[in-house]
């Protein structure tokens, strides 16, 4: 391949057991790009895998989401590239890292664009869903690295606008969930085009449903770090299941929701999320939703809104339960339990991101109730299960704080009511964003706040009596 030096070893060059990304053998325009990112020290999976990426070994990264491993094959492959300055030629990238969602890959690029700018390397996005021409000719004007999903890769090699014969580094990022996407065929295809002699990095929580055929076949001799099992961030969230009776599961979401932080509610279907996404809305709880039926713009604007804060709750499908990287998410809710385990823990993963804790709710009925157990029994947790309806107060110990609820002015007239534990205010009176931190939120005391807004069918607030009613 054509890297083949080694650019530091990390045993040749740090006396610490926690060396710094410099001691770890990054190039300083690296270490201060990722200074200003406010990266500063290197998680362990990065202390794991750094030294072997970046001496050109093939690694297998079993991190787990949300430890850091986006860094941990963009960095060796950024340094690597600008180790060798190669002119960029058309059509013909030197770096590859396939992702299996849209905004997986969005993300991805997120992360690496601010740290590839100084060192003068250029990227593009390659994704389905939007439209194929801006992407043909960032092609054609040749980039360093593309960050791309197989289908629509494979639609620009067809084509002849992608050509991966001068691919130096391939990145194979959550290759557990391309497999259970079905994209292992295209993958394998597009990686048959790369050379052989290239350095490749594939990250995968689990090594079943063929991601071990696909190691087998394009890594050589790889150094496998795991340095997290797909368990381990479970285990550091509370769980709780809420059993519910059918009428309640939407008051008991409308309970949760409004409280303080971001909310991820996960349902099992695309008609589901967008059903409660509205139910949600109409209850005083704005909500996006995010799933495959939507456009790509769509998709985007929602995960921007969300990730922005300008709303707080997400309500989607599988789809966006790996992979995507929105900090602080306080709560992460299974509308309805996953099928199966290993869906619990992805989706999970999306709270307790990179050290932080999370509380995972899972809603049951009483129809669920063996289905429920089974997937405690094998995602290997154990969950305060508790009846409930809203109004309990449990329910302000899982997501404390003030609930707010947004209010339609233009059907509530002026005179939109803000209730608080601490007694009844006009709107606008001393009421902040909507956006406040999980931490913040748990130090308030529970009520209940109403604002007004532009959006969403309008209730008054006597026909809340259970949002009212509650406080701890
Ligand atoms: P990932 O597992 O790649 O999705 O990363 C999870 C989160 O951790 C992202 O928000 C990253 O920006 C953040 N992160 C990754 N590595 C570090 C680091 N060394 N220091 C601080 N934050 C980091």
């Amino acid at each position: 391949m054509a890297a083949s030096r080694p650019l530091m070893h990390a045993a040749q060059r740090t006396s610490t057991t926690h060396p710094s990304f410099a001691e770890l053998g990054l190039p300083p325009v690296l270490v201060q790009a990722l200074a200003k990112a406010g990266v500063e020290k290197p998680f362990p999976i990065q202390r794991a895998t750094l030294p072997d990426a970046l001496a050109g070994r093939d690694v297998l990264g079993r991190g787990r989401t949300g430890s850091g491993k986006t860094y941990a094959f963009v960095l060796p492959m950024l340094a690597r590239l600008a180790q060798h300055p190669a002119k960029r030629r058309p059509n013909r990238p030197r770096a590859l890292i396939l992702a299996p969602t849209r905004e997986l890959a969005t993300q991805i690029e997120a992360a690496i664009t601010p740290l590839a700018k100084p060192l003068g390397l250029r990227t593009l996005t390659v994704f389905g869903g939007v439209g194929a021409h801006p992407q043909i000719s960032g092609l054609r004007a040749g980039v360093d690295i593309v960050v791309a999903c197989p289908g629509r890769l494979a639609d620009h090699v067809q084509t002849g606008h992608a050509n991966l014969d001068s691919i130096e580094i391939t990145v194979l990022d959550e290759a557990d969930h391309m497999a259970d996407l079905g994209f292992l065929p295209v993958v394998r295809r597009l990686l048959d085009k790369t050379p052989g002699n290239g350095q490749r990095l594939l990250f995968s929580a689990t090594l079943d449903a063929g991601v071990d055929v696909l190691v087998k076949r394009f890594l050589t001799n790889p150094v496998t770090h795991s340095v997290d099992s797909v368990k381990s961030p479970v285990t550091a969230m509370s769980h709780h299941v809420l059993h519910v009776a059918g009428d309640s599961r939407v008051p008991v979401l409308v309970d949760l929701a409004s409280a303080p932080g971001r909310t991820l509610v996960f349902t099992r279907t695309k008609h589901g999320a967008k059903i409660l996404a509205r139910k949600l809305t109409s209850a005083g709880v704005p909500a996006v939703e995010l799933h495959g039926n939507l456009s790509q713009n769509a998709r985007t604007r929602n995960l921007t809104a969300f990730s922005d804060g300008s709303t707080n709750t997400l309500v989607a499908t599988d789809i966006a339960a790996r992979g995507i990287h929105v900090d602080d998410i306080a709560l992460v809710i299974h509308a309805d339990p996953p099928v199966e385990h290993k869906a619990y823990l992805h989706r999970s993963g999306r709270t307790a991101r990179a050290g932080a804790e999370g509380t995972v709710v899972t809603l049951m009925t009483d129809a669920q109730v063996t289905d429920v157990r089974d997937l405690a029994r094998r995602a290997g947790i154990k969950p305060t299960v508790t009846r409930l309806s809203s109004g309990h107060p449990l329910l302000a110990e899982i997501a404390p704080g003030d609930r707010e609820l947004v209010y339609p002015t233009s059907a509530v007239n002026s005179a939109s009511v803000v209730r608080s534990r601490t007694g009844v205010r006009r709107q606008g009176q001393g009421q902040g964003s909507r956006r406040r931190k999980p931490s913040e939120g748990a130090r308030r005391p529970g009520g209940v706040t109403a604002t007004g807004a532009s959006s969403a069918a309008a209730f008054s607030s006597s026909s809340r009596p259970n949002q009212r009613r509650r406080s701890r």
